[in-house]
């Protein structure tokens, strides 16, 4: 029973409601300048492109065309330049279709250890360009088949490869392991890189974000691809984990569910009775 009284009573109905409208009020202000906030990054992110494509155009339309050379390499680098707008563009409106719940999850059955293969043989050219091994290790008596999208998870696994790579030092390593338990699978992929320092290691999934050290690089990317990793994740009720050591290297790991074959199923059976 309320000791409060009915003054009270009315005071304290009148507190919460302003309570929850400040909530409410605090809420929007948080969307309304988060949207604000990436409308900077986007225009920023695109301008860099754009710019540079406009640059190289401007540049020959100013005379460099005359000469050949020139207007091959500032061709090129203009392409190169709206090649990655391009990509800019793409990532953006995957994420933003995943997070308004427009892209459907098409969940079918499928050889982990295959896909797998399959994005360390795309892979591999851009590695070995720098000296760079990607080992990958599985016990060759198991099967690893799971449930999952396969060619959403076949974009986590080529963006986390590829981040190895491309945050690694010449001559680095990238280590995959698939390893499997009761009725989960799990990937672990491992590079002795730069390493990512631990404020920056918070911040990682963020759209945009990226260390300060790798946004000048020559092959860096949008920052969105651990954006969308983790969204993806999310859609298969996972989640991306990772550890790291500046100067040491990184390690990002998943889980996928086992799907066990039937004649996995019939060995344990056998092996239980
Ligand atoms: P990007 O397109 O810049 O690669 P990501 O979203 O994939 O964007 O990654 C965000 C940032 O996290 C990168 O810019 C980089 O600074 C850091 N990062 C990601 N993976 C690694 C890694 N394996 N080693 C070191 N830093 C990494």
């Amino acid at each position: 029973r309320s000791s409060l009284s009915p003054l009270g009573k009315i005071n304290s109905i009148i507190n919460s409601y302003a309570l929850a409208r400040q909530k409410e009020i605090d809420t929007l202000q948080k969307t309304a300048e988060f949207r604000k906030e990436f409308i900077a990054d986007i225009s920023h992110e695109l301008k860099t492109p754009i710019f540079s494509a406009q640059g190289y155009i401007h540049t020959l339309l100013d005379g460099a065309i005359e000469d050949k050379q020139v207007r091959l390499k500032f061709l090129k680098r203009a392409a190169k330049s709206l090649d990655s707008l391009d990509v800019l563009v793409q990532d953006l409106l995957t994420l933003n279709q995943m997070e308004s719940g427009v892209i459907k999850f098409i969940f079918t059955e499928f050889d982990l250890k295959l896909l797998i293969e399959e994005v360390i043989e795309e892979l591999e050219h851009k590695a070995s360009k720098r000296k760079i091994k990607i080992d990958f290790s599985f016990d060759h008596e198991k099967t690893y088949i799971t449930k999952a999208d396969y060619q959403k998870i076949y974009r986590v696994c080529q963006n986390l490869i590829y981040n190895a790579v491309k945050y690694n030092h010449d001559g680095g390593e990238v280590k995959v392991s698939l390893k499997s338990s009761k009725s989960t699978l799990q990937i672990d992929i491992k590079d002795n890189g730069q390493g990512i320092p631990p404020d920056d290691l918070k911040r990682i999934f963020e759209r945009f974000y990226r260390v300060e050290k790798s946004r000048n690089k020559k092959d860096g990317g949008t920052g969105l691809g651990l954006a969308i990793v983790k969204h993806i994740l999310e859609g298969h009720q996972s989640k991306i984990s990772v550890s790291s050591t500046v100067g040491k290297g990184s390690m990002f790991s998943f889980s996928l569910p086992l799907i066990k074959d039937k004649k996995t199923l019939e060995k344990e059976l056998a092996e239980n009775k």
